[in-house]
């Protein structure tokens, strides 16, 4: 007997948008003064008037567009009638059966880890819609019996729901599509999909398809895990669910169709999920068009502007620096993961280092190092692309050594205040000062090296009798004669002269 994990996620990603996406109150995080941000429009006070903002809109059009999905040219907009606390209002602006956009996809390349090759996969879309948030219901934790709270801050706030099919075939693979989902959001600049603060949520639907020996294939119900609200969680869940859908199997035989389909919480101080209230149906929603608010037409023209408005999509950008600079998958894979403006950054320096590999090593070890050590994102990093850049290209002209230039990259950051911007000015300087240069005097490295080899006769005769590792102590020497000058090319010439004895 085999199993095969059968998962698919829905996302809810909030787009960031200054305002609300049918009124005009403040998006931002603000739980420590709830109930702030509201108007008549989000409390859904008689007589509030909803008037679409066209920048929420805009951000999910291009969000759908880089899903690869099929834009509607009509879309309406439908109330999803539920009351909870945290929607006091009674209904969720939403979109029921003319979503704005269907039928896409996100690629999941193979990947080389040093672990090994991770297969790729392309996972369906099956569609996207833009939808108001809730508010927020706080419950007591603390057990002293404290009434919950509900904070409608949120309440309004734009978001893009997306609905993958059930592509996904393992709790890793799961988080592999949630993370290159949000590299994509990220470089968008949709979303800043923060998940402490709730930007990017995420509900599972998982179950398993179960193989047994003598040939037949058996599904367990599916089952849908609510408010994921971190990656690690959403693979936890997902793991605790592979075994628990099992065992649950080989103890009652319960297969799909059987049971209606269960919604449970996960509880990630046990890493456990329970169950939870039975999920509606979309008929207990009672969804009907929205009668405040009118369909969108979208022309060709204004789908040519947002379009204009995208930028390199992630899984472009690692095919043009693998070619471009003669890059693995590997790297490349790190390099555009961490952030649009980190791609920006190694571009720069690969460019004026005018090697590919040497800035690659440097960016995403030296410099990604410094970056956490410091708590800083690539843009308050104060070593500007440029100045590595230059830094960099002084190898690359033999002017100064990797040793050299690792001394000046920390000199420049432990000598560097907050803020400050430095340029390739300060490089000269701390070269100077610290005599960095290399010497590209011939003949003073000649002079030195006769000197050195007339002192110790024993050693060159050991070096022609085959001991390979005499030459270590000459070159300390030469060096010491001949300060800056290149190691490796010394080790070369003192070879060379020995050979003419
Ligand atoms: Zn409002």
């Amino acid at each position: 007997m085999h199993t095969t994990t059968i998962i698919g996620l829905e996302v809810h990603v909030q787009l960031q948008t200054k305002t609300k996406v049918f009124c005009g109150c403040s998006t931002a995080f603000n739980p420590s003064n709830p109930n702030v941000q509201t108007c008549p429009v989000c409390l859904g006070l008689p007589g509030a008037l909803p008037v679409l903002n066209g920048e929420a809109f805009r951000l999910a059009v291009k969000t759908a567009m880089a899903l690869k999905c099929a834009i509607s040219p009509y879309t309406k907009w439908d109330r999803k009638q539920y009351y909870y606390p945290d929607l006091p209002k009674g209904y969720q602006i939403s979109q029921y059966d003319l979503p704005f956009s269907e039928d896409g996809f996100v690629e999941l390349e193979p990947q080389e880890t040093p672990e090994g090759t991770v297969p790729g996969r392309r996972v369906g879309i099956i569609r996207a819609h833009l939808e108001e948030d809730a508010g927020k219901n706080t419950h007591d934790e603390t057990g002293r019996g404290l009434d919950s709270q509900v904070d409608l801050n949120r309440a309004g706030t734009p978001l893009v729901e997306i609905v993958s099919q059930p592509d996904l075939r393992s709790p890793s693979e799961a988080r592999r599509y949630l993370e290159e989902l949000r590299l994509l959001l990220t470089y968008l600049e949709v979303s800043d999909c923060n998940m402490q603060e709730g930007s990017l949520r995420c509900d599972a639907n998982v179950n398993l398809h179960i193989h047994t020996d003598d040939g037949h294939k058996i599904a367990t119900p599916i089952v849908e895990v609510k408010n994921l609200n971190s990656f690690r969680n959403v693979e936890l869940a997902l793991e605790y669910e592979e075994k628990r859908q099992l065992e649950q199997w080989q103890k009652t035989g319960q297969k799909i169709g059987d049971v209606a389909k269960e919604t449970r919480g996960f509880d990630a101080t046990r890493g456990v999920t329970f169950a939870q209230r039975g999920k509606e149906e979309a008929s207990d929603y009672r969804y009907f068009p929205d009668p405040d608010l009118t369909p969108v037409i979208v022309s060709e023209t204004y789908l040519d502007e947002v379009r204009q408005s995208l930028c390199e999509f992630p899984a472009d950008r690692r095919k043009r620096l693998a070619a471009a600079w003669q890059l693995s998958s590997y790297d490349v894979g790190v390099i555009v993961g961490q952030g649009r403006e980190f791609a920006e950054f190694f571009e720069e320096v690969a460019q004026l280092g005018h090697d590919g590999k040497q800035a690659c090593n440097w960016v995403t070890q030296d410099v990604l190092r410094e970056m956490n050590e410091r708590g800083q994102t690539i843009r308050e990093f104060p070593l500007r692309g440029a100045v590595l850049g230059n830094l960099l290209n002084r190898i690359t002209q033999k002017q100064i050594t990797i040793k050299s230039a690792r001394e000046v990259f920390a000199t420049l950051l432990s000598e560097t205040h907050a803020g400050q911007v430095l340029s390739a000015q300060n490089i000269d300087q701390i070269i100077a000062e610290k005599g960095l240069a290399l010497v590209t005097d011939t003949g003073a490295i000649d002079t030195a090296i006769a000197e050195v080899l007339a002192k110790n006769p024993k050693i060159v005769a050991d070096f022609k009798g085959g001991k390979q590792g005499a030459i270590g102590p000459l070159v300390g020497q030469v060096m010491k004669a001949v300060k800056g000058a290149d190691p490796a090319a010394v080790r070369n010439l003192i070879a060379e002269k020995i050979g003419q004895m």
